[in-house]
């Protein structure tokens, strides 16, 4: 099965369509040590969670090398099990409210049992605000997945400590979708598995029309990451995001360009609701899809700088 990065070239490639294809020989074990392989930090320190707005980049890095460390993680193995675990036992401990969806999806490899994991935040008034992040790593002998999708569950994991908590405006959800990663080559049936399923539960019981905006989050520690401007993502919350960006000193990263992916907002957009996807520029950060997607190419800052900016969108789209 051969990786298929999108056919088309730079402006388009932004598709995350990748087979299972395997790299033979592994240049490196399925997963070295968390911590023992971190580089030493300097560039890549984290700020004081005072300079960004609390949240703490070095408990978000921890939380990627927890995840590396369970190993590869694709939907229906052990250690995404393990992860759910985790990911349960830490929220309850920020006193998070925490729903659970078990589900089995048919895929080209069989039948696997997903679980979407939902937090929820109560608000004054009806509308909810939704986060979101896939938790799932993509099925590829030795890919332990530290962005993909290691980063922004563990940037959702440090928001939801900070945000539950709170009470705002509007409520808060923030989602972690499992199955979002192809099983064999990424389509409109073999892809986004969790987001099509939390989607088509909110569209029954009718809340999906409350959901005011939807913040997708992917691929988004990278130490040499840089964000592009996705170009299916609903135009104003993009702006949103970039206007952000920009008053928190942050236009060095979150470029001007355009790209476009498809990813988890896609399964949102297509009901109508107001979407963005907030992704690293993961066709040329050169280790996209393979395994050399590992702890060592994450950086605390960068993932501190991720998690100011949603934090601070959230509280622009809390006073609207
Ligand atoms: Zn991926």
């Amino acid at each position: 099965m051969a990786v298929i990065l999108c056919a088309l070239p730079a402006a388009l490639a932004g598709c995350k369509a990748s087979g299972n294809d395997s790299p033979g020989a592994a240049s490196q074990p399925p997963f070295t040590s968390a911590v023992a392989s971190a580089p030493s930090q300097t560039a890549d320190d984290a700020p004081p969670p005072e300079k960004t707005g609390g949240f703490d980049g070095k408990r978000a890095f921890a939380h990627v090398a927890k995840q590396v460390s369970f190993g590869p993680r694709p939907s229906g193995s052990q250690a995404l099990a393990h992860l759910q675990d985790y990911l349960q036992s830490e929220l309850k401990s920020y006193g998070c409210s925490v729903e659970t969806d078990s589900f089995g999806a048919d895929t080209p490899v069989g039948r696997l049992s997903m679980k979407n994991i939902l937090v929820k935040i109560p608000g004054d008034n009806p509308g909810i605000i939704l986060l979101g992040t896939h938790y799932d790593t993509l099925l590829m002998d030795n890919f332990v997945g530290a962005d993909d999708a290691g980063s922004s569950t563990a940037v959702m994991l440090e928001l939801a400590r900070l945000l539950c908590p709170q009470k705002g405006k509007y409520a808060v959800g923030i989602a972690f979708f499992d199955g979002e990663e192809a099983m064999k080559q990424w389509s409109a049936t073999d892809s986004r598995y969790g987001s099509r399923q939390m989607a088509a539960r909110l569209s029954t019981s009718g809340d999906i029309k409350k959901i005011r905006a939807f913040l997708l989050a992917d691929i988004v520690g990278g130490r040499t990451a840089q964000f592009l401007r996705e170009s299916s993502s609903t135009p104003a919350l993009v702006d949103l995001i970039w206007n952000t960006s920009a008053k928190l000193g942050y236009s060095a990263i979150f470029l001007n360009e355009s790209t476009s992916a498809q990813d988890d907002h896609d399964s949102f957009l297509k009901r109508g609701v107001s979407s963005v996807d907030v992704i690293g520029d993961f066709v040329n950060n050169g280790y996209w899809h393979t395994p050399q997607d590992s702890l060592d190419k994450i950086s605390p800052k960068t993932l501190a700088i991720t998690g100011h900016v949603f934090l601070e969108s959230v509280k622009q789209l809390q006073s609207k």
